[in-house]
């Protein structure tokens, strides 16, 4: 079927409405971020903060519009708010009334845990594992698929969210770039299956070619609502790779999400233990607590020789770890077959799961799970043991 057109989809949108301004909504110059890619759709509808709460009947009309044009898989409107209203972030549909593409709002309001919550994100997911770093190309990425595979090794049921819009990797590491994800109904979406995983990414629903240029509340309503669309099912674990960086599309993220905990990933240079920092006082600024720092591309391994060399001055994480008070979980060394493999859509604990590197990953996935059993026993409430 002849892929839908960015042309049809506006003239579909251009019959819907605005009740309080009285036109059509592509007129109106509300309609952004119009994203097509192999019968998925989605697009924000700007709107003013005050009066999202009132417009989801808007956005369903606009959904329903561009669905029923032939050859169209699944669609996600997002409202978003142009203007930051600081103000009530109580109400949850998927849209954003805050924080705009503004710098330095407060972010002391609404947690994204709270009783205004609407109906709970992902109830069937026991754990979620949020991966980050503090800034891009630190191996954040790797990190997080062969911690989700090491995981699934371990006999877990395992899902993998790919929330890095800005470089969607994990299609490409999994080896499942050209899939498709089908939906079953126009709503939700099936994620695609590899190697025993359940696996979405922002990469399956927009081209790969046309840089993402949505501004932060866009991002956040459209993972959001793709996390609830997605079919998961039940499942021990689902790891959530993040966007890089400590902005505020990634605390909007650790907000809305009821993560379990994060790693974070570092190399060793001190300037990216800085950021490292700055992830980490992220995530304890809106309490989701912080498992620990990987270190990775921690030493090289002469693939000749086998000599180690320390490059960038190893063990800058384990001691930042401590003076932070967090955990180091563990380090993975600059090597290539780790990159040939997940460049490969391979990664090295599935490819080469007896080799070191795939061993280093299955230490550090041991001791996250030890942590996760730990941190829900402690949301739990104390236990009574008794010998
Ligand atoms: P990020 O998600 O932080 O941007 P990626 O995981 O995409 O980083 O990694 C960036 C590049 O570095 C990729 O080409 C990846 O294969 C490579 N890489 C990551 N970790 C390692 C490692 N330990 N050894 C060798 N190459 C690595």
């Amino acid at each position: 079927m002849a892929e839908v057109s960015e042309k049809d989809v506006l003239a579909a949108l251009g019959t819907i409405i605005d009740p309080d301004r009285g036109g059509d909504i592509v007129s109106l110059g509300m309609v952004s971020g119009l994203a097509i890619k192999g019968g998925h759709v989605v697009f924000a509808i700007d709107v003013d903060p005050e009066r999202g709460p009132h417009l989801e009947p808007l956005r369903k009309a606009a959904e329903a519009a561009v669905h029923a044009l032939p050859g169209v898989l699944t669609v996600s409107a997002v409202l978003t708010a142009e203007r930051a209203a600081g103000g009530d972030h109580g109400h949850d549909h998927g849209h954003d009334h805050g924080h705009g593409h503004g710098h330095g709002h407060d972010h002391g309001h609404s947690h994204g845990h709270g009783p205004a919550a609407e109906a709970p994100l992902l109830p069937d997911v026991k754990a979620i594992i949020a991966v980050a770093s503090g800034k891009g190309g630190v191996g954040k990425s790797t990190t997080a698929v062969n911690l989700a595979l090491a995981l699934k090794a371990m006999g877990l049921s395992v899902g993998m969210f790919d929330a890095d819009i800005f470089g969607p990797s994990q299609p490409r590491m999994l080896g499942v770039s050209g899939a498709q994800p089908t939906s079953p109904d126009g709503d939700s979406i099936n994620p695609i299956e590899a190697y025993g995983m359940k696996v979405m990414s922002i990469g399956f629903l927009v081209p790969e070619d046309s840089p993402v240029i949505w501004r932060g509340p866009m991002v956040m309503g459209a993972l959001e609502q793709m996390m609830r669309q997605v079919r998961w099912g039940a499942l021990d674990v689902l790891v959530v790779d993040m966007p890089p960086g400590t902005g505020d599309t990634q605390l909007t993220m650790t907000q809305r999400v009821p993560l379990t905990g994060a790693v974070i990933v570092s190399t060793p240079q001190d300037i990216a233990l800085l950021d490292a920092r700055k992830g980490l006082n992220m995530f304890r600024q809106v309490n989701v607590p912080v498992m620990g720092i990987i270190e990775n591309m921690s030493y090289y391994t002469c693939p000749n020789c086998g000599h180690e060399a320390h490059i960038f001055g190893h063990g800058g994480a384990k001691f930042e770890a401590v003076k932070l008070s967090t955990d180091f979980l563990g380090e993975v060394p600059l090597d290539i077959d780790i990159r040939t493999t997940s460049d490969e859509g391979q990664p090295i604990v599935v490819s080469k799961p007896e080799s070191p590197h795939a061993k280093a990953y299955k230490d550090i996935a041991a001791k996250v799970w030890d942590k996760v059993q730990l941190l829900q026993q402690s949301r739990k409430g104390p236990k009574i043991v008794m010998e």
